[in-house]
C-alpha cells in the first residue's frame, strides 16, 4: 500500500510540474496558432482539458451571476469568447484520438468524455444563464442587432431549449444521467470498432492466394504485414465500409468470401470488441432523451433542427429512390451473372463489376490507376480547380511541426497573395487511425476572436511500398475532392462568431460544399490537368477517358442501394420510441431492411449496424440521410454552374461569397435560394445517378 501511495505521489508531482510547460496553457505562438505538435505530449491533454473546463465554468458562472441587466455583449458575446483553453485542447485531442491514437489517448477519452458531457450540461442547464438568454431572446425584435448577431441569439436560445433548459429539476437530473451514460458508450463503441477492424485484417502466408492483385497492392500488403511484425507475409487490411476494395481484384473466391465476412462480422462475433450491446443501449438512451425533450423519437428531435425538418421528409427522399435504385442494381447483377455464369454474391460483386467494365466498356481499373497518382490529383487536380474557381494558391511548408511523419502542411494563399489558411493533409492508413476520411479544424475562423482557419483532411489510402507512388482508384480521387470541399468551406469562412464558423451549418447542408467539390474531379479541364501517367507524365489517352465517361453510371445501382440501406437503417434505429423493448441488433437490422424493401443479399448496407461509426459515435445519428439531402442541392448547384459557363472565376467567386464564406450565419435554404435563384430540384440528381436520361439538348431547365 505504501508503495502504491508513493507511486501516486510521484505521478501527481510530475503532473503539477508539467502544468508549467503544458503547451496548451497559452495560445500557440505558431502562425495562425497552429498546434505545437513538437511540444505536445500525451500527458498534456488531461490536465489541459480539466483546467479548460474549470476556467470555462468560472467564465460562465461570472456571466450568469452578473448583477446588471443582460445585454448581447455581456451574455451572448461573452459566451462566444469563453472556453479558449478547452477549445484549443479539445480540438487537438479529437484530431489525434481519431487519426493517431494510442492507449493513453483512449484512456483520456474514456475518462474525459463523460466529464465533457457533464460540463456541457452545466452550461446549458444553468437556470440563471438561461434566464439571461431568454430575456434577450424575448426582446430580440426591438434589439437593433445586426442580422448575424440576431441569428446567433436565436441559435443560443434554441441550443438551450434543445439541451433541456425548459425541463424541471427532476427531468434535468434524468437528462444528465442519460448524457453521461451515452458519452461512455460512444467512447466504448469507438474503441471497439477500431480494435475489431484491426483484428479483422487477414494475414496470408501463400502469395499465390493474392492472384489478381496488382504488384503495387501486393507490395502494400507486404508492407502492412511488416508494420504488424509479420515480415514475409501479406496482410489484407479491412477498410471502414462493408465492401472492401481488394474484392475487385482477388481471384480466389474463398479468400473473397473470407475478407467480406471479416468485414461484415465486425462487432457481432462475440468477444471483447462486440458492439451489439452498446448500440441497442445507445438507441434506447437517445429515444428516452427525445421523449424527455418532447419528441416522439430521436430522429424527430434531430431533424427538427435540420433542413429536412421531419423524419417523414427524409424518409420520402430515400424511399422514393428505393425502387429505381434496386432495379438498377438487379439489372447490373444480371449483366455480371452472364459474364460469371453463376449467381453473383456480395463477395463477387466488385470483381464481376470490374469484368463487366472490361467487357462492355473495355475499361480496366489497372489501366486507369497509373494516371491517378495522389500527388498529381492533389497538385494538378484539387489545387488547380480551387485556383480556377476561387483564385487561391497552395505552398507546402516544412517548418511547422506535425503529429506523424506522413502529414504534410500547406499555406493557402488568397487571390491577392495574402495568407488565408493553413491546411494539413494526412492521407495514409495506419492501425492507429479510425477508418474512413474526414475534415476538421485545429482552429476555427472567427472575426470576433481574430482567428484564421487551421484545417485538416484525413483519409485511409493504402500507403505505397517504399519508392512507389500512391496510385488511387477513381473512388479515392472522389473522396479526396470531397474532403477538400469541406476544407474549403472552413478556409473561406468569413464570419464574426465562432458558433457559425465554416462547416457549422445544418448537417443535411454540410455535405453540399464537399459533394459539390467532387464534381470537378470529372470536369474535362481539371481531369486533363491531373490524369497523367505517374512515370511518363503522358496525358490519359482520350480513348480511356471516353471509356470512363461511358461507364460512369454503371454500378450506380450498387452505390445508391448500399447507401440507402445504411441510411434507412439509421432512421429505423432512431425512430424507435422510448417504450420500445431492447432490440436484438442483428434481427432488428434484418427486419428494417426488409421493411423498406432494400434487403438485397448481394448488396449489403454500406455499414452494418455493429460498425456504423457515423451514427453511434460520429455525430451523424439520424443524419446519414444528409448525404443524399445535400446531394440534391450540390447536383443542382453544379447544374447552375453548367448553365452559367462552368468553371469560371466569376462563378466560383459568387459561390464563395454567397455560400462557402457564410458558414451558419443564414438559414441554409434561404442561402442556397439566394445563390441559385431557385429552390433545388431533384432532377439533376436523378440524371447524375443514371436513374433518368439527360434532356436530349443536354441543357437543363429548372
Ligand atoms: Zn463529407
Amino acid at each position: 500500500m505504501n508503495r502504491l501511495f508513493s507511486a501516486l505521489l510521484i505521478l501527481t508531482v510530475a503532473g503539477a510540474a508539467a502544468a508549467h510547460s503544458n503547451p496548451f496553457f497559452a495560445p500557440s505562438p505558431l502562425p495562425f496558432h497552429a498546434p505545437q505538435f513538437d511540444k505536445i505530449k500525451d500527458s498534456d491533454f488531461k490536465p489541459a482539458l480539466e483546467e479548460g473546463m474549470k476556467r470555462q465554468l468560472a467564465e460562465i458562472d461570472a456571466i450568469a451571476n452578473r448583477a446588471d441587466a443582460p445585454t448581447f455583449a455581456n451574455t451572448i458575446e461573452a459566451m462566444e469568447r469563453s472556453g479558449d483553453l478547452l477549445t484549443r485542447t479539445a480540438k487537438v485531442f479529437v484530431a489525434l484520438n481519431q487519426a493517431n491514437t494510442n492507449e493513453t489517448l483512449q484512456k483520456v477519452d474514456g475518462e474525459e468524455a463523460p466529464k465533457l458531457a457533464a460540463h456541457n450540461d452545466a452550461i446549458f442547464l444553468n437556470p440563471k444563464l438561461f434566464a439571461r438568454v431568454k430575456a434577450l431572446y424575448d426582446a430580440r425584435e426591438s434589439s437593433g442587432l445586426d442580422a448575424e448577431s440576431k441569428f446567433l441569439l436565436e441559435r443560443y436560445h434554441r441550443n438551450f431549449v434543445r439541451a433541456g433548459a425548459l425541463l424541471n429539476d427532476a427531468d434535468k437530473t434524468r437528462l444528465r444521467a442519460l448524457n453521461q451514460a451515452e458519452s461512455k458508450l460512444n467512447t466504448e463503441f469507438h474503441d471497439h470498432v477500431l480494435a475489431d477492424t484491426n483484428a479483422a485484417a487477414i494475414a496470408i502466408d501463400d502469395k499465390s492466394m493474392l492472384a489478381g492483385m496488382s504488384d503495387a497492392d501486393v507490395a502494400a500488403a507486404a508492407e502492412a504485414a511488416k508494420e504488424r511484425g509479420m515480415e514475409g507475409k501479406w496482410v489484407l487490411v479491412v477498410r471502414n465500409t462493408t465492401q472492401q476494395p481488394q474484392l475487385a481484384s482477388l481471384q480466389n473466391p474463398e479468400l473473397r468470401k473470407r475478407l467480406l465476412a471479416a468485414s461484415e462480422n465486425r462487432g457481432r462475433h462475440g468477444g471483447p470488441n462486440d458492439t451489439r450491446g452498446i448500440v441497442v443501449r445507445v438507441a434506447k438512451i437517445r429515444a428516452e432523451r427525445a421523449k424527455l425533450l418532447g419528441y416522439p423519437n430521436w430522429a424527430a428531435y434531430v431533424l427538427d433542427d435540420q433542413m429536412a425538418k421531419t423524419p417523414a421528409n427524409a424518409f420520402k427522399l430515400m424511399t422514393d429512390l428505393v425502387a429505381g435504385s434496386t432495379k438498377k442494381a438487379r439489372q447490373d447483377a444480371a449483366r455480371m451473372q452472364k459474364v460469371a455464369s453463376h449467381p453473383i454474391a456480395a463477395a463477387d460483386w466488385e470483381l464481376y463489376a470490374e469484368k463487366v467494365r472490361k467487357a462492355q466498356y473495355a475499361l480496366d481499373d489497372a489501366q486507369v490507376k497509373p494516371y491517378l497518382s495522389l500527388d498529381r490529383v492533389l497538385q494538378d487536380g484539387i489545387f488547380y480547380a480551387a485556383n480556377q474557381l476561387y483564385g487561391i494558391t497552395f505552398k507546402e511548408r516544412h517548418d511547422l511541426p506535425v503529429y506523424h511523419p506522413d502529414v504534410k502542411v500547406y499555406d493557402v494563399l488568397d487571390a491577392d497573395g495574402k495568407p488565408l489558411a493553413i491546411w494539413y493533409a494526412d492521407y495514409y492508413a495506419r492501425p492507429s487511425k479510425s477508418g474512413g476520411a474526414w475534415e476538421d479544424t485545429f482552429v476555427d475562423q472567427s472575426g470576433l476572436l481574430g482567428n484564421h482557419p487551421v484545417v485538416y483532411n484525413v483519409a485511409n489510402y493504402t500507403k505505397p511500398g517504399p519508392g512507389q507512388p500512391s496510385l488511387l482508384s477513381f473512388d479515392d480521387v472522389t473522396t479526396t475532392f470531397h474532403e477538400f470541399g469541406h476544407a474549403l468551406h472552413a478556409m473561406f469562412s468569413n464570419v464574426k462568431y465562432p458558433t457559425f464558423s465554416g462547416t457549422a451549418t445544418p448537417r443535411d447542408f454540410v455535405e453540399m460544399p464537399s459533394q459539390f467539390n467532387e464534381h470537378w474531379a470529372l470536369d474535362p479541364a481539371v481531369f486533363a490537368n491531373y490524369a497523367k501517367h505517374y512515370q511518363s507524365g503522358a496525358a490519359m489517352p482520350q480513348e480511356l477517358v471516353d471509356k470512363i465517361k461511358r461507364s460512369r453510371t454503371f454500378d450506380q445501382g450498387y452505390a445508391l442501394t448500399e447507401y440507402l440501406a445504411a441510411a434507412l437503417l439509421d432512421m429505423a434505429w432512431h425512430t424507435l420510441p422510448a417504450d420500445a423493448p431492447m432490440q436484438d441488433a442483428v434481427a432488428f437490422e434484418k427486419a428494417a431492411l426488409r421493411r423498406y424493401h432494400i434487403a438485397m443479399p448481394q448488396v449489403p448496407p454500406r455499414y452494418h449496424t455493429t460498425y456504423f461509426s457515423h451514427i453511434w459515435n460520429g455525430g451523424y445519428s439520424a443524419g446519414y440521410y444528409a448525404y443524399l439531402w445535400s446531394e440534391v442541392i450540390d447536383d443542382d448547384a453544379f447544374y447552375w454552374f453548367k448553365a452559367h459557363g462552368g468553371m469560371t472565376r466569376a462563378n466560383g467567386q459568387r459561390f464563395r461569397d454567397m455560400v462557402l464564406s457564410r458558414g451558419g450565419t443564414t438559414p441554409a435554404a434561404e442561402m442556397y435560394k439566394a445563390f441559385a435563384g431557385h429552390e433545388p430540384s431533384v432532377e439533376p440528381l436523378l440524371i447524375e445517378r443514371g436513374l433518368k436520361e439527360a434532356p436530349s439538348d443536354s441543357k437543363v431547365n429548372h
